[in-house]
């Protein structure tokens, strides 16, 4: 899209240097659309998930809406969306209502992964604060089928201890770069491949390969992967959707374990689609007459 004849960007790429850094991608339309933009009711798209990506492209190919996308900045090599971009945390509840009503935002959809640990509160509180309204876009979990050999545990803490009861040896650790510390004190013997999209710095895990790699993967993939380095137990959060779920079918046809992080509950409301989230844009603008999802 950006490339297209009809875009021309306006800044280059910059990634932040400090807490709050605005990034500017808008890019030019050749095309006049209806509404001036500044006058288009302005989405905030909290991101951090692939339904975001694809959000920001469909929210900013409308042409009487405008989107901001918003990331933590955790990610140093940032795939930036279509529309505007802001990099860093707003400072809490109170520094996200502030920067809700100085950019006068129309409605906030809260599109961060599902294992998000405190924005999501932060989006309800701040919306309630400033009366805007917000959804959470939530992806379907994942469910067991038959043959898969599961252990449910809440954290990342538990299914540490899972591996130590269950005599682990060579695990298949899916559960990002920044949450390894609880497998730091696994059995001496429990080796690790550690994949994750950036290198793991600080690496607490000694007896550990780590793969960098970014999904989607294949089933073909994933099942390859696991028997090249004999895995017997395959480490997961339940994420949902379909780029990470090639591991779980490996896992079930090779009959590999599976410990997997069961997700936190969820507050507000939420719907699982991009679809029903655009829509519930379209009508919170005016846009339709009305979205199934209330406001
Ligand atoms: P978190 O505890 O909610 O994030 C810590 C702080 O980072 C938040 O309090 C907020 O700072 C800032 N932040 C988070 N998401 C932001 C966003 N989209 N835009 C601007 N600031 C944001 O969440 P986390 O679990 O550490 O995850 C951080 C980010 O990584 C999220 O965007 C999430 O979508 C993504 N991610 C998380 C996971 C996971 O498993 N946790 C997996 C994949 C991707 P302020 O309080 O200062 O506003």
């Amino acid at each position: 899209m950006r490339d297209s004849p009809g875009f021309t960007p306006v800044f280059p790429v910059v990634l932040p240097g400090h807490r709050s850094s605005v990034v500017r991608t808008t890019y030019a339309r050749a095309v006049t659309a209806a509404r001036p933009h500044q006058d288009r009711p302005r989405i905030l798209l909290l991101a951090g998930s692939s339904e975001a990506s694809e959000l920001a492209a469909r929210l900013a190919a409308e042409p009487a809406l405008a989107v901001t996308s918003s990331f933590a900045g955790r990610v140093k090599a940032l795939s930036l969306p279509p529309g505007d971009v802001r990099v860093g945390g707003f400072g809490g509840p109170e520094g996200l209502a502030r920067w809700i009503t100085e950019n006068r935002i129309a409605a906030v959809i809260d599109a961060t992964h599902p294992f998000t640990a405190n924005m999501p509160h932060h989006v309800v509180l701040a919306c309630r604060s400033t009366n805007v309204p917000h959804l959470r876009v939530l992806r379907p979990e994942w469910v067991p089928a038959p043959g898969d050999r599961w252990t449910v545990v809440p954290d990342l803490d538990a299914a540490a201890a899972a591996l130590r009861q269950k005599g682990a040896r060579r695990v298949f650790l899916t559960t990002g770069r920044q949450e390894l510390a609880p497998f730091a004190h696994a059995d001496p013997e429990t080796w690790f491949l550690v994949r994750s999209i950036e290198m793991p710095e600080p690496m607490p895990l000694g007896h550990a390969e780590v793969l960098l790699s970014r999904g989607p993967f294949t089933v073909a993939d994933e099942r390859a992967l696991m028997q090249h380095h004999g895995i017997d137990t395959l480490v997961t959060k339940n994420s949902g959707g379909s780029a990470a779920a090639a591991k779980l079918e490996a896992a079930r046809a090779l009959g590999v374990d599976v410990v997997i992080i069961a997700r936190p509950s969820a507050e507000g409301i939420s719907v699982g689609t991009t679809d029903e989230a655009l829509a519930w844009c379209q009508g919170v603008a005016g846009l339709s007459p009305s979205s199934d999802v209330p406001g």
